[in-house]
């Protein structure tokens, strides 16, 4: 009787056996196994194979790296850098730094290969993140079959079991479909099929203004679509944004070419050849009105991705959203069983999902009890210019009756944007009225996305705008407009802008 051969060592593998020999599946014994290898559970899986940890990672897919690195947060950030220098140059930004030339024009195919190959390079990375922290990576579909025991079924239908002390479900979510609207990803896409576009569309209808909506918004309407944004809500940005910085932000990007029906909703879409009939009306009702278009992009969203994970079989109950509940340690209702990620509450980010990761893996390895203040999240949008934010809005401290003091700082007053000709937007700074201390900073500028990581450490130590303001911040940065906005909330004047 021969084992076939297998890359793990024989402590690690128990084969099982019919009468016949023949062999039926494998079991594998780890310590964690975690499905998934999003940002949240690869992530997770590294850690906790630092940490001492025998750990396999499942991922059902051909890559790891989950929505973020394949169709999420990394291609739409190279073609929203891309399509940024493209539409500098093709609009006269450059021309008027004195870089002079003729004939700017876009190679699609070559725009979309250089997304891929950033896609291609990092989801290898992870590979070989897994091999050199030696995480075993699991390729098939991931289910809970009991308490500590993962069934992997394969694409060549075979499967295989993997017996474990925890597991972690990291299975991330998917994109929320438009009832009445079919995305075949050609014409009609959701944001996966708005990274892949054969041509630039002419006429495009986006429906939802949130974050992943204005970012893939903005990319085809640099690289020259006529697209108009249909948002439900009467502000563009999404849940969270501070309002003043919505306002600014919509300015600004009506100013690029976008258009915006907001306290709008779209009643249903209807294919007739290459044109699209977008039917849309207010919110609260009223006048219905046709947007016709080429490409129809449906952004309202993502939910949770739970199906055929065995749940049932462990007792694990999904909340009336599709997320599965977890308590402080992210433990669901089976013990030892965790979840982190886009699939549980919380905003569905990358970082959140990573940050879980670490302090869940870190407590499972250590029994100590995981910390995370989701109100020191930063929520970041990549378009141009940046928008960012961390902590309470103006309408959020309205709404909860604390008391507090307001600091702002425009980038035009800011030396470094204003010698590179990056002045649009402004830094604001809310702290408590009695304590001085941070309670949100909300930013519209040209490196927003970067800026908001200081606020975000400074929340983090309890830091007062003072603290802040007494920081000696290199000159000259765009970091300093974020001292400056400190400066004038505490002590109610600036230095360089009054
Ligand atoms: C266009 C777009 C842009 C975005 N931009 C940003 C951004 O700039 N910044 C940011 O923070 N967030 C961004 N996001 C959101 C971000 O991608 C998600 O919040 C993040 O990926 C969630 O991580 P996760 O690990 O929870 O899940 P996912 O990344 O969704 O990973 C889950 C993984 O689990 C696998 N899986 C699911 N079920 C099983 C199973 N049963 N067996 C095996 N494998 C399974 C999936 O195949 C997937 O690989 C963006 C999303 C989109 C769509």
């Amino acid at each position: 009787m021969r084992l076939p051969h297998h890359p793990l060592v024989a402590s690690q593998l128990l084969a099982i056996f019919h009468e016949s020999s023949t062999i039926v599946f494998l079991e594998q014994q780890f310590d964690l196994v975690v499905i998934g290898s999003g940002p949240g559970g690869y992530v997770a899986a590294i850690k906790a194979a630092q940490l001492g940890l025998k750990t396999a990672c499942v991922e059902k897919n051909a890559t790891y790296g989950g929505t973020c690195l394949n169709v999420g947060c990394i291609p739409s950030k190279a073609m929203l850098h891309n399509s940024h220098l493209y539409h500098m140059a093709q609009h006269g930004e450059l021309k008027k730094r004195g870089i002079e030339f003729q004939n700017v024009s876009l190679n699609l195919p070559v725009f979309l290969k250089q997304k891929d190959d950033a896609v291609k390079g990092l989801t290898s990375g992870v590979a070989y993140l897994f091999k050199s922290n030696k995480v075993t990576g699991v390729r098939g579909h991931g289910s809970i079959s009991g308490a500590g025991e993962v069934t992997v079924k394969k694409e060549d239908g075979s499967s295989e079991t993997l017996k474990t002390k925890n597991i972690l479900i990291a299975v991330g979510s998917e994109v929320t479909p438009f009832p009445g609207i079919t995305i075949d990803e050609e014409s009609i896409v959701s944001s996966t099929g708005a990274l892949s576009l054969k041509q630039v569309p002419k006429k495009m209808v986006l429906i939802g203004a949130g974050v992943i909506g204005l970012e893939l918004g903005s990319v085809w309407s640099r690289l020259g679509a006529d697209v108009t944004c249909v948002e439900f809500l009467s502000n563009i940005g999404g849940v969270g944004i501070d309002m003043e910085v919505s306002k600014a932000f919509q300015k600004i990007l009506t100013k690029q070419g976008l258009k915006f029906k907001l306290d709008t909703k779209v009643t249903g879409a209807e294919k007739s050849g290459d044109s699209i009939r977008v039917n849309v009306e207010g919110a609260k009702g009223g006048n219905g009105e046709t947007l016709d278009c080429d490409t129809l992009l449906v952004c309202i969203g993502r939910r949770p991705y739970t199906k055929e994970l065995g749940l049932d079989s462990v007792g694990i109950q999904l909340d009336k959203r599709g997320r599965i509940e977890v308590d402080k340690n992210f433990q669901t209702a089976c013990k030892g069983i965790y979840a982190i990620g886009d699939c549980i509450q919380g905003p569905m980010l990358a970082h959140k999902a990573e940050d879980e990761g670490i302090i869940c893996v870190e407590s499972i390895a250590t029994g100590h009890e995981p910390h995370i203040d989701y109100n020191c999240v930063p929520s970041v949008i990549y378009t141009y210019p940046e928008v960012s934010w961390i902590g309470k809005s103006e309408e959020q401290l309205k709404q909860e009756g604390i008391k507090y003091k307001v600091g702002r700082f425009p980038m035009a007053a800011n030396s470094r944007a204003k010698t590179i000709n990056e002045a649009e937007g402004f830094v604001k700074v809310l702290s408590d009225a009695k304590t001085d201390r941070i309670l949100g900073v909300h930013m519209i500028n040209s490196v927003a996305g970067e800026l908001i990581n200081e606020a975000a450490l400074a929340m983090e130590y309890g830091a007062s705008c003072e603290d802040v303001a007494r920081v000696c911040h290199a000159h000259p940065t765009w970091s300093e407009s974020l001292k400056e906005a400190n400066l004038q909330a505490y002590f109610g004047k600036a230095i360089n802008f009054t």
